[in-house]
Formats: structure tokens, C-alpha cells, sequence
């Protein structure tokens, strides 16, 4: 056992440049003069530049809480882990978020700028920080040096394996633990790498029964590893860097993916000896996916869906892809909206106990079908501006035609947009080319065209028979009358009922001479309704069209 002298000493020996103590320490981070329902919550990525849409989904949680509270909201960079960073991850971070409307009150706000009183914001340049509470903790035998080689501690883990034991550095197995001053001083005499370490007092067999702000009340064993605390490259690890941040930020509650649950007995720990609050913690499961039956997290290798780049790239409108997470998030959002349509998303009032405990399913036909709802009840003159905007970036050709044919842009998104009938087919800003097709006389030429299996003959009947009564100025009604009316002179039937009961009688229906004028229209056996698209589409490009049909049969 090391006297306490001997502590003291071996903390000064390890952390000579730090001369601040914990207390002046302390007395620099200031409790926030806020009241106790602002919530001050943070984000806390690491800068790998990849974001996911998990990432959004967490960061959109804390964004709404705090709003909605009047509180603060955090960026803090958590780059520990040298290996996973890459350059400009941190404006990536910034940006992508900010796509989807995740802005931040305090923190990073570039790679190298930040705002806020409690910085810095970014973990590598808080080491002395974290220094001044491992000086304190190894001067009160809280902690101390470890000096065991990476080959000493495979042969650990070897042994425990082969004897049936739990694996990791604790209880007689943490050689260091109870090392002698003498034989810790002669290491550092030497010069030997060295980690901090907790000293555990913590017994797996005692149960924590503690409430989760998500998961409800959860029972956990007590942590009794001595987990490594600094590195020896003096930087922290996630499990002491926890702690320090989120008591010197002042942080309310802490939010965070779900990994990370079964090292709050660890955390807890850590905050015990450092003698700080504990805090509550709220672990958000992950998002899921059906895959072969069965129920998966999300995976960066196999689902395009979840880099938060393929949103951006095919043109998800930012509010559909927030009301779908939202949905996930509280499962009454659904109800909720459909009363209140109109209003910010910022009024719903989330609850985190109303979160999905298992993880979230996460399904892109519903998110597909909650964004063609979404769109379909945009004015064309906003769903133009949009796509604009994004094929500025992601589609040129598009791009220009937006640009040279405005009037005409807007008036193809306004088929069945007003009336009865409302379009629900487009779901993201990349399915609209395909959409054009029809009404750019350029796109038509290359597409592909549908096949009619109906007599030619007739088909051409039909056809000169529409040339010779179209008249451009026929509301829908009179429109429509005229080709029942060719359908009547060729032996279609007018009436579905008739048909029904005869079929043999007729040639068809009134729609299978529709669809002849379709095809020779648009190419394709199914658009938007015919009477608006040939509308938009004008009476020349209309005749000349159904000419050039004409003239393939
Ligand atoms: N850097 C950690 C992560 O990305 C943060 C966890 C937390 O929010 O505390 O998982």
C-alpha cells in the first residue's frame, strides 16, 4: 500500500507542468445563471467527416429539447481517437446537420473557431484539463500509473481465458494497482510509457438501480475495472473525458447512442471520484432495418440510406425527412401533425420516455411515402424554387431547363396539384427528370417508349379522329366528351357497367381510347391526368406529337 505522502508525491512526479488545482480549476467553469427547465444538452461526434442518419436523428433530439426549453446547445468535438479523424471533419459535421436544420448555440463553429464560454469545445485541446483531474485523482490514490506493455496485457487476457475468468485489468489482476512508490518511481526514472488508471472500488456483484430518461428504470452491475482513464499519448479516453466535459459544460442531461449504456456503471463511477454530480443519462437506441426477416442496426457498409449524403443528393426535402425521424422518435408525432399541419415542427412536444426502447425501425418506403405527402402539398412556384436549388448541384441538364423554361417548369409541377385529384409521386427532388420526360420534346426523343397492343389501324382511327375534334380551348369536361364520343363511332363502350356485363360486344372501353392518345401523347401507358398534361404541354407539341405517332404505326 502507498502511503498518502506517496501518492501525493507520484501525482507530482507524473503532472509536473500542472500547476492549477482542481478547485481553481473548477471556479473557471461556473455554474450558467439559467433556470432548471432550460436544458443545455450537447452533441458530442467524433470528426470521422461521416455522418449518418443517425447522427441527425440524435443531434435533432437534443436541437428540439433544448429549443423548445430556451436552453443552449452544444457542439463538442470528441477527437480522442486520432486514427478516426479526418481533415475538414468538423466543418462536414457542421454542415450536414445544418442541411437538416440542427444549428448549435455554443461550440465548434469551424474547424478552428468555436463560441461559448465554456470551451474549448474540441477534446485534444482540453489535455491539461483533464490532467489537473488525473493529477487529483492519482495524489488521493484514486488513480494511478500503470506501466504494463501491450504484450503483458494480451498475456493477461490469455490467462483469464484459459481459467474462465473475466477479461480486463482489475481486482489481483491489475498489476499496478497496488504497486510499491519504489517500484512506480523506477519506471518513470526510466522513462517506461505509462497509462492513468482508475483504482475501482466498485464490486460486480452489487446492483445499480438507477432510471433511464429513455429506457426506464434499468438495473446494471457496479463497474470494477480499472478502466484507463489517459492514454499514453496523455490523451483521455471517452470514459474520463465524459464526465469532465459534460460537469465543467454544465450540461443538464446526457443524450447518446445506446453503445454506450453498459459503460455507465464506469461513468459512474468516474463522476464519484471526481466528486462531481451524477447525471441522468437518456440512451437512444439505434435506427433498425427489416433485412431477411429479421430486425439490424443500420450499417454504413450495406445501406446507402444511412450516410446523410444520399438525403442531399436525391433531394429530400429537409421538413419530410425530419417528420419522418420524428415519428420515429414519438410514435403520437403522426396524430399530432395531422391536426397541426401548419405549424413549426419546433411546437410538438417530444418526449423522451415516448421514445422507442429497442431501437427504431427505420423504413425508407415510409419515409418515401411521408415525403410524396409532403410534397404534394407544396405550390408549384415552391416545389420549382427547391428543385432549383438543389440541381444547381446534383442535376445540371435539369438545371437549365429550370432556368430557360420557368413558366413552363412551374405549370408541369401544377398537374393535379390544385384540383380533386392531388399528385403523390414524387418523393424526392430525383425522381422529377424522369417526371420531364414527357414535356421536353429532348427527353421524349431519348426515352423509352411504351408498346400498344391494339390494332394499328384503329389506333390511327382514333388518332385522326382526335386531330380533326381537339380544340385546345375544351375545359375537361368537354375534353373528355369527345373522345367518348370517338370511342362510341369505333365500338368502345362508354358505360363500365355495360361493358361488365358484355364485353364481347365492344372493342373495349372509353379509357383503352385514352390510352391510345396517351401513348401517342407521352410515350408512356401511365402519367398524370391527360386532359392537364396535354394542357401544359400546348396544342402544337400535342398535334405534333400524335402526328409523329401516326406516322410510326
Ligand atoms: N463521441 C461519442 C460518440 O460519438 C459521444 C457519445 C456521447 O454523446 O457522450 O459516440
Amino acid at each position: 500500500m502507498r502511503t498518502d505522502d506517496e501518492n501525493k508525491i507520484i501525482s507530482e512526479l507524473l503532472f509536473s507542468d500542472i500547476k492549477e488545482s482542481k478547485n481553481e480549476l473548477l471556479k473557471r467553469y461556473p455554474k450558467r445563471n439559467l433556470d432548471e427547465n432550460q436544458l443545455i444538452l450537447r452533441f458530442a461526434p467524433s470528426p470521422t467527416g461521416f455522418i449518418h442518419i443517425g447522427n441527425v436523428y440524435t443531434s435533432l433530439v437534443g436541437y428540439i429539447l433544448s429549443k423548445r426549453s430556451n436552453g443552449v446547445f452544444i457542439l463538442r468535438i470528441e477527437d480522442t481517437d486520432k486514427v478516426r479523424e479526418v481533415k475538414d471533419g468538423i466543418t462536414q459535421i457542421i454542415n450536414g446537420l445544418k442541411y437538416f436544420g440542427v444549428e448549435f448555440d455554443e461550440g465548434m463553429v469551424n474547424e478552428g473557431e468555436s463560441k461559448g464560454e465554456y470551451g474549448p469545445y474540441v477534446q485534444s485541446q482540453r489535455v491539461d484539463i483533464y490532467k489537473v483531474f488525473a493529477k487529483d485523482l492519482v495524489s488521493k490514490g484514486l488513480a494511478y500509473p500503470c506501466f504494463s506493455t501491450t504484450e503483458e496485457l494480451d498475456s493477461i487476457r490469455e490467462e483469464q481465458t484459459n481459467s474462465g475468468v473475466r477479461t480486463g485489468y482489475f481486482g489481483k489482476w491489475a498489476k499496478w494497482r497496488e504497486a510499491s512508490f519504489d517500484d512506480i518511481k523506477k519506471q518513470l526514472d526510466m522513462g517506461t510509457p505509462f497509462v492513468i488508471r482508475l483504482y475501482s472500488k466498485g464490486n460486480i456483484e452489487n446492483k445499480i438501480n438507477t432510471r433511464d430518461l429513455i429506457k426506464g428504470g434499468i438495473t446494471l452491475s457496479e463497474n470494477d475495472m480499472d478502466a484507463v482513464l489517459l492514454k499514453s499519448d496523455g490523451l483521455p479516453t471517452y470514459h474520463f473525458a465524459h464526465p469532465i466535459d459534460d460537469t465543467l459544460m454544465d450540461i443538464s442531461f446526457v443524450l447518446r447512442g445506446d453503445e454506450w449504456l453498459s459503460s455507465q456503471p464506469l461513468h459512474m463511477e468516474i463522476f464519484k471520484v471526481l466528486d462531481f454530480k451524477q447525471l441522468e443519462y437518456g440512451h437512444i437506441s439505434p435506427l433498425m432495418k427489416m433485412d431477411e426477416g429479421g430486425k439490424r442496426k443500420l450499417s454504413k457498409r450495406r445501406d446507402p440510406e444511412f450516410a446523410v449524403s444520399f438525403y442531399i443528393e436525391n433531394g429530400y426535402p429537409v421538413d419530410a425527412v425530419k417528420e419522418y425521424l420524428l415519428n420515429i422518435a414519438n410514435s403520437n408525432f403522426s396524430d399530432w401533425r395531422t391536426q397541426n399541419s401548419e405549424v413549426d415542427l419546433l411546437e410538438f412536444n417530444l418526449k423522451l420516455e415516448k421514445f422507442n426502447k429497442a431501437g427504431a425501425l427505420f423504413d425508407i418506403t415510409k419515409l418515401n411515402d411521408i415525403s410524396k405527402e409532403y410534397i404534394s402539398k407544396l405550390k408549384a412556384e415552391d416545389v420549382y424554387t427547391r428543385v432549383l436549388e438543389w440541381s444547381k448541384e446534383f442535376n445540371t441538364e435539369l438545371n437549365d431547363k429550370l432556368v430557360n423554361h420557368r413558366d413552363y417548369c412551374i405549370n408541369i409541377f401544377n398537374v393535379e396539384r390544385e384540383g380533386e385529384k392531388i399528385r403523390k409521386d414524387i418523393a424526392k427532388w430525383s425522381d422529377i427528370p424522369s417526371q420531364f420526360e414527357i414535356f421536353f420534346d429532348d427527353m421524349y426523343e431519348g426515352s423509352s417508349k411504351d408498346v400498344l397492343d391494339m390494332d394499328k389501324g384503329l389506333q390511327g382511327d382514333i388518332l385522326n379522329s382526335f386531330l380533326d375534334t381537339y380544340y385546345f380551348g375544351d375545359d375537361s369536361y368537354e375534353w373528355f366528351n369527345k373522345i367518348k364520343k370517338i370511342g362510341q363511332d369505333n365500338g368502345f363502350c362508354i358505360d363500365y357497367k355495360e361493358y361488365e356485363s358484355n364485353p364481347k360486344k365492344f372493342k373495349g372501353r372509353v379509357g383503352d381510347v385514352a390510352m391510345v392518345i396517351r401513348v401517342a401523347v407521352t410515350g408512356k401507358k401511365q402519367t398524370p391526368d391527360l386532359y392537364q398534361v396535354m394542357q401544359v404541354m400546348g396544342e402544337d407539341r400535342v398535334r405534333s406529337r400524335i402526328k409523329r405517332y401516326l406516322n410510326s404505326l
